[in-house]
């Protein structure tokens, strides 16, 4: 039988910029929840490269983790609409928890436990020679156990259209490191370091970091914040497609540990170590998934909090 007959679609769940996502569930077994999310792909594309797309999206399918959401099938409808069958995780996200500090009280244990699974997920993609290109807090999904979920991989935003105009809230930029703002062809895993570590600083703020309101507005608080890049510090660099050299005077000194420390002391030498390793602007320089497990932090005091034992939204 075709895929998309197997399921059943509820109601309406939520909508986002590129999709419409709605309940639903197996029809040969109701008790099995599972959220579809329904992308329009852009008219622009032609029938192959939307089969491209789907090709790509069946990749995922394979990738299975516990801090994944599991992509359970992709089937296409009427007008060419992409069809997401995705694990159900009704219970919010990151990004919920972080903007909610009068009801959802976090320590710690419960950012570490958070960047844990996090970075279990980062490094499983990356094991498998995928990357996720949008790493943000609105995009790890918390399911009803308390695990972090990463969900949302950019790959099929790529081939949408958005239903509305873009908002602040879409072209979060925030996250994106210098390499991709300066329009390098060739990037790695390191793009998803880089966003890993600006939402380990969120979660210690308690907001977003480094909010630019253009791209050339956040490579500027990105030069304020770790330092402008220069051959000396970050070889290649100058030659970039959207580097601009900058004037002597505009010269940022990468930060002393000591000032990092005094931004970010709460997580303890020990994070604020990690932290500075994920901020690193040479993206060969900065250190990989496999090294953000491996690092000290997590097996320092105090240990990461049990995940049934998460702040849930309020
Ligand atoms: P956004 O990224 O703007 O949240 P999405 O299109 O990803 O937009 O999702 C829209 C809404 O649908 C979400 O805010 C959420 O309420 C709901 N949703 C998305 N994915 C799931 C899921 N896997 N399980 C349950 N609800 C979901």
């Amino acid at each position: 039988e075709e895929t998309r007959n197997r399921y059943e679609k509820g109601k309406k769940l939520g909508e986002g910029t590129y999709a419409v996502v709605f309940k639903g569930h197996l029809k040969s077994d109701p008790a099995s929840l599972v959220a579809i999310k329904k992308i329009k792909i852009n008219a622009n594309y032609k029938d192959g490269l939307a089969m491209d797309a789907i090709r790509e999206i069946k990749f995922l399918q394979e990738l299975s983790h516990p801090n994944i959401i599991a992509l359970h099938a992709v089937f296409t409808s009427k007008n060419l609409q992409l069809n997401l069958v995705l694990e159900f995780l009704p219970r919010g996200d990151l990004e919920m928890l972080i903007r909610d500090p009068k009801n959802v009280h976090y320590g710690l244990a419960d950012i570490k436990a958070w960047m844990a699974m996090l970075s279990r997920a980062v490094y499983f993609c990356h094991q498998n020679f995928v990357l996720h290109r949008d790493i943000k807090p609105n995009n790890l999904l918390i399911a009803e156990d308390g695990e972090v979920k990463l969900a949302d991989f950019g790959l099929a935003r790529s081939f949408a259209d958005p239903y509305e105009k873009m908002t602040h809230e879409v072209i979060t930029r925030w996250y994106r490191p210098l390499e991709l703002l300066y329009k390098a062809r060739h990037y790695s895993g390191a793009i998803d370091v880089w966003s890993v570590g600006t939402v380990f600083a969120e979660l210690i703020l308690r907001q977003p970091w480094l909010m630019g309101t253009t791209d050339i507005d956040q490579i500027h608080k990105i030069c304020e914040n770790c330092g402008t890049p220069l051959e000396e510090n970050w070889p290649g660099v100058s030659k970039l497609e959207n580097y601009v050299p900058p004037a002597p005077s505009a010269i940022h000194p990468i930060p002393s540990k000591a000032a990092w420390l005094a931004k970010f002391g709460t997580v303890g030498p020990q994070g604020v170590d990690l932290l500075r390793q994920m901020l690193v602007l040479d993206p060969s320089k900065r250190i990989t998934a496999r090294g953000v497990l491996e690092h000290e932090w997590w097996t320092s005091d105090p240990r990461p909090t049990k995940k049934e034992q998460l702040p849930k939204k309020g």
